[in-house]
């Protein structure tokens, strides 16, 4: 087990490290645990001193929560949560007779059918700290808060020698890195670094949010969803359940102005969130009022060599739609995995080039969306395909009495999902080279629904996307070795420093 450690020592020369992740928000925590579980060595480097406390994204996708169930950890970020329905309520006041509207989230009942897991309404500050919790779990893992990256040289070997610096003594020490993961945020110092520009408006309109405690269930009563949004003349804007208990935060979205609006006074937040709660005696508890700007921003690019942009540091997306933070755990699992398998060498560098043809459409697609004053009105059916992608289709599977869903088959390597005399493709399984391959034999129902006949097979990633499908009468062995030639393989002059390093670096000698 692993803790937080503060560099107290300085390094050998010598230092290196597989994976340096730089920053641990939600896009650095998702890669850097999907690289552990892959048994990847991984340091994980975050300016700030500990977690920020800002509650921030409070919509946890379908398909988020999906990876976040397959690692064991749904419970614990549910029990961080608010219990609603995912529609968006409309009315002139919180107290006042309003609509309620299916938004991009699919509801319950949806849910029920297509997942086996469903929204969640949990904030960030929540998420974090599981995820970090989680991270810390493997000994592969190493996270330093407190840690900055100033500086990045681009070395021959094609690793980069990366300056980090304790933003309490100022102290800095270099250190290798394979692979650098820049996961640092919206003003992304690696980015910068690398010279890689963003695209698209940075300042689109303003927005001042309120954290704040205040009874609003008990007026709400069964009216529990997940964003309502107050049309009073006076204090329009959103108010987002933040969590367990009576936390809320209460957005509003200005026109922009030249310079960055000054933040109102907690007594004009209180009188807005009277008037838009339509509760005159209410007393709201204020704890934090913060300005931000909408931008929607695609870097050009998001990797140079052997670094990588994820999360916020590639794109800036506004919170219309809630997509940001899972665009970036989602894009941090992609990144993770395919890192992973080359440096575990079980296919080659050329995988990483799918990292950003395959997230690219997604991120873009997100940051378009949330430019859209009326994006976050679409519904379900509109964005479930960029949210689910083509992962396969889950069924649950009727011999484990609805507990396990074919989703929960899928391995770190290949999954192989037959129906029917499957011998052929176990004796294939095993003879073909490349990554674990793990086979399952499914009934004919669970087979028909993610698309099997008897006697054919699909291949599945870990992402679930499907590497090859056949029909009944196919050769297995041609089969499998086209589609695991088609990862891509290693190649006979794969790296072999992406190999992963039998000794631990250095990072050991800053045990605080
Ligand atoms: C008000 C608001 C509401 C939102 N609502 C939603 C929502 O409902 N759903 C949704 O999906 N998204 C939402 N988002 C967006 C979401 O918060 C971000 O997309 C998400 O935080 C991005 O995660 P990240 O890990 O890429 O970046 P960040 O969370 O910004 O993390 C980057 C980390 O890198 C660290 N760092 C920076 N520079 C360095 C350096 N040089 N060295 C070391 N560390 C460094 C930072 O300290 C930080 O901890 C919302 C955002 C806001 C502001």
């Amino acid at each position: 087990m692993n803790s937080l450690t503060t560099p107290t020592v300085p390094p050998t020369p010598s230092a290196s490290t597989p994976v340096l992740v730089v920053g641990a928000g939600p896009a650095g925590l998702t890669t850097a645990i999907t690289l552990a579980r892959h048994g990847i060595e991984v340091l994980v480097v975050e300016r700030r001193p500990a977690l920020s406390g800002l509650p921030r994204a409070a919509s946890v996708s379908t398909r988020t929560m999906e990876l976040l169930r397959s690692w064991g950890l749904e419970q614990e970020i549910r029990a961080g949560g608010a219990e609603v329905e995912w529609k968006q309520w409309v009315g002139p006041t919180l107290a006042a007779a309003g609509d309620a509207h299916l938004t991009s989230f699919p509801t319950r009942e949806q849910s029920a059918v297509l997942s086996p897991t469903a929204p969640a309404s949990v904030p960030q500050d929540h998420l974090e700290p599981v995820l970090l919790e989680h991270l810390l779990g493997f000994d592969t893992a190493r996270v330093e808060m407190g840690t900055e990256v100033v500086g990045l040289d681009s070395r021959s070997d094609g690793t980069t020698l990366v300056t980090l610096r304790d933003v309490e003594t100022r102290g800095t020490r270099t250190l290798h890195a394979r692979y650098l993961v820049a996961a640092d945020g919206a003003r992304s110092t690696v980015r910068d670094a690398l010279g890689i520009g963003m695209r698209g408006p940075g300042r689109l309109s303003q927005a001042v949010g309120t954290e704040f405690r205040a009874p609003l269930w008990d007026l709400l009563g069964d009216r529990r969803y997940c964003i309502y949004a107050v049309t009073h003349p006076e204090a329009a804007g959103v108010f987002v359940p933040a969590g367990r208990g009576d936390r809320w935060v209460y957005g509003v979205e200005h026109e922009l102005v030249q310079e960055p609006a000054a933040s109102p006074t907690e007594e004009q937040s209180a009188r807005l969130i009277r008037l838009g709660s339509g509760l005159a005696d209410l007393e709201p508890r204020i704890e934090r009022i913060g300005t931000f700007t909408f931008a929607a921003q695609l870097a050009d690019r998001f990797r140079q060599d052997a670094a990588f942009l994820v999360g916020d540091a590639a794109h800036q997306i506004t919170p219309r739609g809630g997509t940001g933070m899972n665009t970036a755990i989602q894009s941090a699992y992609d990144l993770g995995w395919k890192l992973a398998w080359v440096l575990r060498g079980w296919a080659g560098p050329q995988l990483l080039d799918t990292y950003e043809t395959e997230r690219r459409p997604v991120a873009a697609h997100n940051v378009a969306r949330s430019a859209d004053p009326h994006g976050g009105a679409r519904l379900a059916s509109q964005e479930l395909p960029a949210d689910l992608g083509g992962r396969i289709a889950h069924v649950w599977l009727p011999s484990r009495a609805g507990a396990v869903s074919t989703l929960d088959l899928l391995g770190p390597g290949l999954t192989l999902f037959t129906c029917g005399p499957s011998a052929s493709w176990q004796r294939a399984a095993t003879s073909v080279p490349g990554p674990p391959l793990v086979v399952h034999d499914l009934d004919a129902i669970t087979a028909r629904g993610v698309g099997i006949s008897h006697g054919g097979a699909l291949l599945a990633r870990p992402d679930g996307a499907t590497a090859g499908w056949w029909p009944p009468g196919t050769d297995p062995v041609a089969a499998l070795r086209d589609a695991v030639q088609a990862v891509p393989p290693p190649s006979a002059t794969v790296d072999r420093r992406t190999e992963p390093r039998p000794t631990r670096y250095c990072m050991a000698d800053h045990q605080g």
